[in-house]
């Protein structure tokens, strides 16, 4: 397809072969337009040219020498007629890179301009035929639409004809010129139109020439109905001129090939800022190249296949030709294309990561990952994407960014969680082998470690935030607030075991065989409760202390502290108060006040046992014993002190400290039945046995005395009948 028409085409040689040696056909002969330029600028290497490309087309009636002319300044291999058989070869439009065989080496040398993309276009002859009437118009629209430079190509005999081909089709550029500016009054949108004037004999200078070509050009702008807004408009306003001759090709083919040489080198690259006009307005191309600026149409060369497409489309549906909104429309696609591939660019790096989602766990690498991907698929959007109609851009960088950073953001916000998550539990794992590692001081492991997992846990949100667009300040507070949470827990823990372990070695000292409780129940006498008394309150009093030193070290407030104090004295009141259950349970007193009176009774003042004689005092002993151990029993009856006051045991205890749960005797209002013997506030807690078990434990006593006396009567009864 790309070959088509190439029928005696003199450059049908080796040079051009190969798929697009011919360039290709843009449209075709059935006013089709191609499908083949993206493959045709990317085999050429202008795909990716942005905007450092340029785009030219040759106008001219038919079979004056375009082709012929185009191939000699630009190395294409354009179709040409052959001189034999005279018959029309380029059909549609035909498009090839330029290229320069015989540049030189020398990069300081003019150069011929890089991308160079030439239009051939079909020219026409019969002005009457209709169907030709139609197609110079498209093509007319089309390449003006597109290209910076318009090369009309004209024989020096037709020159002045103003009537002649040239002249009509001229003002068929001029009008869909002008039907252009219809609808985008406000872009400058300008054309240069450069004359070629073949078979130049030289009779007649280049500078009358001119002259007589702008009067007639005047001429035809003139006599042009312009659309409103634009009646004033100068035809300058539009177009800048420029104007080249050749001599006769065939005549003087090597003043041909000459001339061609040194046009060429007008296409060169430079495009000065300031472009030089001559006195009758028309450009200096060879002072400055032709390529100015100006002309450019701004189609960045990966969009110029859909533009040049639609653009077309739109001609040949007759509709207007709307060039700000082709553009817009250009934009949105081609923005819309590269969207696509930089979001399988973020995919690539991204997707894993959101497989990996429904793990909850902190993903290694994140952070880099999202800002790599982010980057490379916002740079690759900004730097194609950045060549199209601005705001349109701008709107889909913007629907780009939101929409990757809606997918960064879901991987953010699960990677907090997990950090979260993690955080506390290194947190709370950390603390609790400390402790285990004995001599661990509390404080110092909960602020170290504090600080450790909270700088892992900013590092982690920090690597994932994007550089600061991605905010995790209240997810900072919630850790740090958790962690202080589970400081107070762990603490509130270790309290409670220290307080478990003081309690405990209290109870083991109550309990000591060499001095606790029951030692002291071995010598029953009104010093009995005081001594205990003095046991309990230096006890716990150095306990207290031990425990001081402990929960500074927890780094316990001084209201916990209280707390726990408070806690340890109650608690101690309550173990003496069990020992003291334990140690006055009827059985062991009465045992214990049987010795008392075997030692007095069965014993005499040297300790041996007595051997009853008759006649000895036996009641009287009795009596004596029995009554010396009753005495006792009132001292068992209440704990006080020698001087029968009840022991300050509240004031020893103190006053609730602000924020403690009464554990015991909490319901003591409710009634006196209900009063505990625990409650450290409870009358009944000194009242160690009650009237009624002090009667039962004299009655005992009395039995047990009784029969102590009744054994001795009978020895003496048998010794004597012995
Ligand atoms: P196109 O139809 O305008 O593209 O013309 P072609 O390049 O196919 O050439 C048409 C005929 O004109 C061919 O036979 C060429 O040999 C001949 N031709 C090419 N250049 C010149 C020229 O400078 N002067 C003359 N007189 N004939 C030329
Ligand atoms: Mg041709």
């Amino acid at each position: 397809m790309a070959t088509n028409g190439v029928n005696g085409s003199a450059f049908n040689g080796d040079e051009h072969e190969g798929e697009f040696g011919h360039g290709i056909q843009v449209i075709d002969e059935n006013k089709e337009f191609t499908s083949t330029m993206p493959e045709y600028l990317t085999a050429t290497n202008v795909l990716q040219a942005g905007f450092s490309y340029h785009l030219i087309s040759v106008f001219g009636s038919q079979s004056t020498g375009k082709s012929t002319l185009l191939n000699h300044l630009f190395n294409t291999a354009f179709p040409v007629m052959s001189e034999s058989r005279r018959q029309q070869t380029t059909k549609g439009i035909w498009m090839s890179l330029a290229t320069d065989p015989n540049a030189s080496p020398n990069p300081d040398e003019p150069h011929l301009g890089k991308n160079i993309l030439v239009m051939d276009v079909e020219g026409t002859d019969g002005r009457e035929r209709g169907e030709d009437q139609d197609f110079e118009r498209k093509s007319a629209l089309f390449a003006i639409a597109t290209s910076e430079v318009l090369i009309v190509n004209i024989w020096e005999h037709q020159v002045g004809l103003y009537q002649g081909a040239n002249m009509g089709l001229l003002k068929t550029v001029f009008e869909v010129n002008l039907q252009l500016f219809q609808k985008d009054k406000a872009t400058v949108h300008r054309s240069l139109l450069f004359f070629v004037i073949r078979d130049h004999i030289g009779h007649t200078p280049l500078e009358n020439l001119k002259n007589t070509l702008l009067a007639d050009l005047n001429n035809i702008w003139h006599g042009l109905s312009k659309p409103p807004g634009l009646e004033s408009s100068s035809i300058s306003d539009f177009f800048d001129f420029t104007f080249a001759t050749l001599p006769h090709k065939l005549l003087q083919p090597d003043q041909f090939k000459l001339e061609t040489q040194k046009l060429k080198l007008r296409f060169r690259e430079e495009s000065p800022t300031n472009a030089t006009y001559s006195g009758d307005g028309v450009l200096d191309t060879s002072k400055n190249g032709v390529f100015l600026p100006a002309y450019h149409r701004r189609i960045p060369a990966d969009g110029l296949p859909h533009y040049a497409g639609n653009i077309w489309r739109m001609i040949t549906e007759n509709k207007d030709l709307d060039l700000p909104t082709q553009q817009e429309l250009l934009a949105q696609y081609r923005c819309d294309e590269i969207s696509v591939v930089c979001v399988e660019l973020f995919d690539e790096t991204i997707t894993p990561f959101e497989a990996a989602l429904s793990q909850k766990i902190v993903q290694p690498g994140l952070g880099p990952a999202m800002k790599t991907a982010l980057d490379t698929a916002l740079s690759k959007f900004k730097e194609e994407a950045g060549r199209y109609h601005k705001v349109v851009y701008k709107r889909k960088l913007e629907d780009l960014e939101k929409k990757l950073q809606a997918r960064l953001k879901v991987l953010y916000v699960a990677q907090l969680t997990a950090a979260h998550k993690n955080t506390i539990a290194v947190f709370a794992d950390t603390i609790q082998k400390g402790i285990k590692r004995s001599g661990a001081d509390f404080a110092s492991l909960v602020t170290e470690t504090r600080a450790t997992v909270l700088a892992d846990f900013t590092a982690e949100a920090e690597a994932c935030s994007l550089d600061g667009a991605f905010s995790y300040t209240e997810e900072l507070h919630a850790v740090e607030k958790e962690l202080d949470e589970g400081a107070t827990r762990l603490r509130g823990e270790e309290m409670g075991r220290l307080l478990a372990r003081m309690e405990k070695s209290l109870r083991s000292k109550f309990t000591s065989e060499d001095d606790g409780v029951a030692y002291m129940f071995k010598t029953i006498s009104p010093t009995l409760y005081p001594r205990i008394w003095t046991l309990f309150t230096t006890g716990v009093t150095d306990q207290i202390s031990l425990f001081t030193q402990r929960s500074t070290a927890l780094n316990a407030t001084a209201e916990e502290n209280e707390q726990a104090v408070y806690k340890l004295k109650k608690r101690a009141w309550k173990v003496l108060r069990m020992i003291l259950d334990e140690e006055t349970k009827e059985q062991g007193l009465i045992t214990r006040l049987m010795g008392y009176f075997d030692k007095d009774f069965r014993y005499d003042d040297q300790g041996v046992p007595r051997v009853w004689k008759a006649g000895e005092d036996i009641e009287g002993t009795f009596a004596k014993s029995k009554e010396t151990v009753l005495k006792l029993i009132p001292n068992l009856a209440t704990f006080q002190l020698e001087d029968s006051s009840k022991p300050p045991l509240v004031t020893f205890i103190g006053d609730a400290p602000a924020g403690i749960e009464e554990e015991i005797g909490a319901t003591a209002e409710e009634g006196d039945d209900e009063e505990d013997v625990f409650s450290t506030s409870s009358a009944k807690t000194f009242i160690i046995l009650t009237p009624g078990r002090v009667t039962s434990l004299t009655e005992s006593f009395n039995r047990q005395a009784d029969q102590a006396f009744v054994d001795a009567k009978r020895g003496t009864i048998s010794s004597v009948s012995q």
